[in-house]
């Protein structure tokens, strides 16, 4: 008995041959200095970036963990290159 193998083409695929490459933004520790208003130095020591609510709401913006602004906490970005058929459009 044979296997065949069936490659599905999908008609509305725009596919081009370079990769396609997805920067994905992380936010990191929170940085904000709770101590400015006294002229010192202290971080709240959150670590990593948590929305507090769904993306598209400003409690999406707000750390769940410390409270904070998400423009307090260091933004990292990973660059994540897809090779080949991607099924994203950009
Ligand atoms: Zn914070």
């Amino acid at each position: 008995m044979k296997k065949r193998q069936v490659v599905v083409k999908k008609s509305n695929s725009n596919r081009t041959s370079s990769a396609s490459m997805i920067q994905r933004i992380r936010y990191g520790e929170c940085q904000k200095n709770h101590a400015a208003n006294i002229g010192g130095y202290a971080v709240d020591g959150c670590r990593e970036f948590m929305a507090s609510g769904e993306e598209g709401t400003t409690a999406a913006l707000v750390c769940a963990a410390c409270g904070c602004h998400r423009s307090f906490h260091r933004r990292e970005v990973d660059e994540v290159v897809y090779e080949g058929s991607s099924t994203s459009e950009i």
